[in-house]
């Protein structure tokens, strides 16, 4: 009867922080303040939810998915993060002792809300990252238990390695994938329409049908879009007959002179050839994984990165083989998130007694 009321009592606290973490995933990428509007608002309609309709999982299932004023259709993922999240604190607070279990309820959170973040935006914002690496910090400071270390010197020692182990390993890899992959290249017989253009603070690129931002494209200084073309119009003058252009930021480089794009203002014409520079790892992941050491040591990064490249290599071959991609970059924050997640459920089952065999147990 305890256990059983433990249990649901976990859940449903869960399923309320999830409702909050979903206010997150809304929220953060629109720069939308989490405080300054405290209530909750539906986001076709953008009128203020009542209380009766902000019940986690239970609203959603009621209302059948759709907002109780406009009727629209609420996403899935609502309730999906929801359960989630009530299940997995659930199962950390019954499988945990406190303040263990509690610290990774927090890494659990964290990661819930990155996950979804990346699925749907590509990045996770530095408030999560370097904010879940000063939390993790600061529980090794203030509850040596919360990491499961005896004593204070151990915990610091194990969240400092992990963050640091974390950041340097992907760091690694991001370094190792520019060096390899830094540049999408095509070429085609018949000449394709480009046009490049500044779009408020952001530059656009299109070319055959595709398209990237300049976000994406620009992460380094030395990046650089490089178009060959026969045909190109600029607003200083359009030209014609071979030429190469070259883009850096909003910043138009050609044999004929430089110009710094203002809003608005577009560059287009007829590619023969494009060069586009690109990124094989976020940063966002980079951070990710150092948030994820500073709760669970060097030994759970290393193990997560073995896991989440696995798991990302088994989608992306399944991506490859059975389904229709599109080139999207797959995110990697997910795979970390899985990743960290079964290191927790190893160390757990099997904790000392097989993972000690590995070689990476620091
Ligand atoms: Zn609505």
């Amino acid at each position: 009867m305890k256990f059983w009321f433990f249990a649901i009592y976990t859940f449903m606290v869960g399923a309320t922080v999830g409702s909050f973490l979903n206010v997150c995933i809304y929220r953060l990428p629109r720069n939308i303040s989490l405080w300054r509007q405290c209530r909750s608002f539906c986001p076709l309609c953008q009128k203020i939810l009542k209380w009766r309709v902000l019940v986690p999982i239970f609203s959603w299932l009621f209302l059948k998915g759709r907002c109780a004023e406009c009727c629209g259709a609420i996403s899935f993922r609502y309730i999906f993060v929801e359960i989630l999240s009530g299940g997995l604190f659930a199962f950390f607070w019954m499988t945990f002792d406190f303040p263990q279990s509690a610290a990774f309820c927090l890494l659990g959170a964290l990661l819930i809300t990155a996950t979804f973040l990346d699925l749907e935006t590509l990045t996770i914002p530095n408030p999560l990252t370097i904010g879940g690496v000063l939390a993790g910090l600061a529980l090794s400071v203030i509850s040596p238990a919360a990491l499961g270390e005896q004593s204070a010197n151990s915990a610091v020692l194990k969240a400092t390695t992990g963050a640091i182990m974390g950041y340097l390993l992907l760091w690694g890899v991001l370094e190792a994938g520019k060096l390899c992959f830094g540049h999408a290249q095509y070429r085609w017989k018949v000449p394709q329409k480009f046009c490049f253009l500044q779009d408020g603070e952001n530059t656009i690129f299109e070319c055959a049908g595709e398209r990237w931002k300049g976000e994406e494209m620009f992460v380094r200084k030395s990046d650089e879009l490089i178009i060959e073309t026969d045909f190109w119009q600029t607003p200083m003058g359009a030209w014609r007959g071979d030429g190469t252009i070259r883009l850096k930021g909003n910043c138009l480089c050609t044999l004929q002179g430089k110009l710094a794009l203002r809003g608005g203002q577009q560059i287009c014409g007829e590619a023969v050839a494009i060069r586009v520079p690109r990124e094989a790892l976020g940063w966002g992941d980079v951070k990710l994984l150092a948030a994820i050491g500073a709760f669970i040591g060097a030994s759970g990064v290393l193990f997560t990165v073995f896991c989440a490249s696995l798991l990302g290599a088994f989608v992306g071959l399944w991506l490859l083989l059975f389904r229709e991609w599109n080139n999207r970059p797959i995110p990697f924050g997910p795979f970390l998130a899985a990743g960290a997640f079964t290191w927790i459920l190893a160390d757990k089952l099997f904790g000392t007694s097989m993972l000690s065999h590995l070689p990476f147990r620091l």
